[in-house]
C-alpha cells in the first residue's frame, strides 16, 4: 500500500512526505479505507503503531476549513497525549491550514474559552476539562462529524469512563465514532454498544 492508494488530497499528501511517512503502517491501511466509508470502528491498536495518523489522516482530509466551529472531537486520557495528538494534526492538515486546540486540565480555562471561540476545526482533549467546557456551554458541538476516542482502556482505568460517556451523549448523533485501545475489557465492549452504529473491529 501506499498514501496514494487513498485518494488523499495534494495538500495532505505533500504533508505526510514532509513527516517522512512513505508507506501506511498496518493500523493505517487498515483503518483510513472505513474511515472514509464512514464506519463506526473498534481498533485494537498499541501505541507505537501508527495509530493516531490512522485516524488524523482521513479525519484531516475530510475537514472542510471554511467550517468555523469543531468537525472532530479527540478524546484522551492523558495531557501528554492530547497535546501530542493536536501536534500530530497540525502537521498533517499544515497544507489545509487545520487548526487544532488541546482542551486539558491543569491549564487556564478563560484562554482555551476565547480559543474555542476562534476558528477550530480538531478539539483534542482530557475528559474532565472537555466536560467542564460543554457543560458551560463554551464549545460548539452541532457540526462534529467524527469522535475518537483513543486509549479508552486507559480511560477505564484511570477512572475517566463516565465522562466519556457523558460527552458522547451531547454529541451530535449523525456522526461517526471510533474507539481505540490496546486492551477491551467488557466495560469498553459496553461502550461500544451503547454508542456505536453496528462497529467494524479492526485488530491488528
Ligand atoms: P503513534 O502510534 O500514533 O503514537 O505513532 C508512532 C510514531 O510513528 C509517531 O512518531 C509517528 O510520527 C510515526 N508514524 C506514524 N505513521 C507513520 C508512517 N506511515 N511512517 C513512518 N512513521 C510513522
Amino acid at each position: 500500500h501506499r498514501f496514494t492508494d487513498y485518494q488523499l488530497s495534494d495538500e495532505i499528501i505533500q504533508a505526510l512526505d514532509q513527516l517522512n511517512y512513505d508507506t501506511p503502517t498496518d493500523v493505517q491501511s487498515k483503518v483510513i479505507p472505513l474511515i472514509q466509508q464512514k464506519k463506526d470502528l473498534i481498533v485494537r491498536s498499541q501505541t507505537g503503531s501508527g495509530k493516531t495518523a490512522a485516524y488524523g489522516i482521513p479525519i484531516s482530509e475530510f475537514v472542510d476549513w471554511q467550517e468555523n466551529k469543531p468537525q472532530a472531537i479527540v478524546l484522551t486520557p492523558t495531557r501528554e497525549l492530547a497535546v501530542q495528538v493536536k501536534e500530530d494534526f497540525i502537521n498533517i492538515g499544515r497544507y489545509k491550514r487545520i487548526k487544532a486546540a488541546a482542551i486539558v486540565g491543569k491549564q487556564p480555562f478563560y484562554k482555551q474559552k476565547n480559543e474555542l471561540k476562534q476558528k477550530t476545526h480538531v478539539v483534542v482533549g482530557t475528559p474532565g476539562r472537555m466536560l467542564d467546557h460543554i457543560e458551560k456551554g463554551t464549545i460548539s458541538l452541532e457540526e462534529v462529524k467524527y469522535v475518537v476516542i483513543d486509549e479508552a482502556d486507559e480511560m477505564l482505568n484511570m477512572g475517566f469512563i463516565e465522562q466519556v460517556e457523558a460527552i458522547i451523549e451531547e454529541m451530535p448523533t449523525s456522526r461517526v465514532t471510533m474507539l481505540f485501545s490496546a486492551t477491551l475489557p467488557e466495560r469498553v465492549k459496553d461502550l461500544s454498544v451503547q454508542y456505536m452504529n453496528t462497529p467494524t473491529d479492526v485488530e491488528i
